[in-house]
């Protein structure tokens, strides 16, 4: 095996080829790190590297390769983390300034299950300011670019995770999605991401954006891989009570299953005439696909769909002016305490200082949104009209198996197209938003291209049957 085709690797190839001892886990680590080295000045994907680090642990991987001791899917893999995940003993700043220099004393509980499968981090990965975006842009570390062009965004906020999987800077990443945020920069990119039902995979550990809508997940290069990292990250855990105890399903294993006789939906309010004709193309293509593959197709309505963008970035907003209340100058990372003449002056410094605009934006709606008087208007109204769009979901689910729809409503836009006028970026998330609202898990699989640059499909499942939507998407990417 030639060394620069190691990045090449799925994790299933690379973990056969550790076992066969084809290739090292050094080896295998120190052709990701070149590629982190000659390819990560354009993306700027990287926003941290722990190279030192990953050697380290693919030296101890190789020893219990030559000792003959069995190795787990994920161990020696090499692997980029958000930036809103922390990690122990690494800085984890969730690309914002006010916490630079926050080294956490723990790892959340995703980082710490594939630390024990024996996973190897690279370092941590770009994302819009606490994840709040959909390009990257509103990063304290600039935009991360997209490979296919440098002139487009990566998408966000997982740019940095979805761009370094897209470039073979990493095998996989783990990321966020609360409004679309895994979906998206995996349909950009051309990789494929997963968003999980809420509460499959604990969110303990990572920094809070909307905690009702707050997702954990993988992208990965393919549907495989995000199986095998799901069955890694997936369950209960005692550190976050809305991780209910529901078993975790054999993903890998499912995979294989036919898709013959499955229902599947597809909501016509997103094939309305707001999505682009190249996308619809390409949507309809999958669609047949299905059919080919004896899938029975049927035309079904989530009527409150318009609603979701709206109710969306009320719920959002305020959920974000509560939970950004903690950076506050005192606890973690940045702060003005040298400058300030009281106490008080340390909160509205620091914050002043550290907070990006599109962060400051949304504390001052959802304060708003919150505030006595207009608490029932808005948010109150805003929860109700959530119910009735997962009921739009429960209901749909009781006649078909899984719902198929466009990812993006188009492909990787310019960097600074959108960045200044924030209804058109929140537009961005009007194929994904609603299912983060319903709570229910979908996948984001390449599917097309439009001019060069790759588009995804997605495929929505019911409460905790990611094992359906996997089983379609590994079908479709065939
Ligand atoms: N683009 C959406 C937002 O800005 C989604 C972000 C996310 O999923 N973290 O809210």
């Amino acid at each position: 095996m030639y060394f620069s085709m190691l990045t090449n690797l799925t994790i299933k190839q690379a973990h056969k080829g550790l076992k066969n001892k084809e290739f090292s886990a050094e080896e295998l680590v120190n052709s990701h790190i070149k590629v982190i080295q000659e390819k990560d000045k354009d993306i700027n994907a990287f926003v941290l590297t722990t190279f030192d680090l990953a050697r380290e642990q693919a030296k101890k991987v190789d020893s219990k390769i030559k000792k003959g001791e069995k190795i787990n899917l994920l161990e020696g893999i090499p692997v980029s983390i958000k930036d809103c995940f922390c990690t122990k003993g690494i800085e984890s700043t969730a690309s914002s300034n006010i916490l630079k220099g926050y080294v956490p004393p723990f790892d959340a509980t995703s980082v710490r299950k594939i630390k024990e499968q024996g996973a190897i981090i690279l370092g941590k990965v770009n994302t819009d300011e606490f994840t709040m975006g959909a390009s990257t842009e509103t990063s304290a570390f600039g935009v991360t670019k997209n490979s296919h062009d440098l002139k487009r965004v990566s998408g966000g906020s997982s740019g940095g995770s979805a761009a370094s999987v897209a470039s073979q800077m990493a095998m996989y990443s783990l990321a966020t999605d609360t409004g679309g945020s895994i979906r998206q920069p995996a349909a950009f990119c051309g990789v494929t991401g997963l968003k999980v039902t809420y509460g499959r995979v604990s969110r303990y550990g990572v920094m809070s954006m909307a905690s009702s809508l707050d997702t954990i997940g993988p992208i990965g290069k393919s549907v495989e891989d995000v199986a095998i990292i799901l069955e890694a990250i997936a369950g209960h855990d005692k550190n976050d009570s809305t991780t209910p105890k529901i078993k975790v399903d054999n993903y890998l294993k499912n995979l294989k299953e036919d898709i013959k006789g499955l229902k599947i939906g597809v909501p016509k309010e997103y094939f309305d005439s707001d999505l682009s004709p190249e996308i619809r193309k390409i949507t309809e293509k999958a669609i047949q696909k299905l059919k080919d593959l004896g899938c029975k197709i049927k035309e079904v309505s989530l009527p409150h769909t318009k609603y979701a963008i709206a109710v969306y970035y009320i719920i959002v907003p305020s959920e974000i002016s509560s939970n950004m209340a903690r950076y506050d100058g005192i606890k973690y990372g940045y702060s003005e305490r040298e400058e300030a003449k009281d106490l008080m002056e340390i909160y509205t410094k620091s914050r002043a200082k550290g907070f990006g605009d599109e962060v400051k934006r949304r504390i001052m709606l959802g304060t708003y949104a919150l505030s006595a008087g207009y608490y029932d208007a808005y948010y109150k109204k805003a929860m109700q009209v959530r119910t009735l769009i997962k009921q739009d979901f429960d209901k749909v689910f009781e006649s078909v198996d899984a719902l198929i729809a466009p990812v993006t409503p188009g492909p990787a836009f310019k960097i600074g197209e959108n960045i200044n006028d924030p209804l058109q970026m929140y537009l961005e998330d009007i194929f994904t938003a609603p299912v983060n609202l319903a709570g229910v898990p979908a996948l984001s699989v390449p599917y097309g291209k439009i001019d060069n640059l790759p588009v995804g499909v997605q495929i929505i499942g019911k409460h905790f049957d990611e094992k359906t939507i996997l089983k379609i998407g590994s079908n479709l990417e065939k």
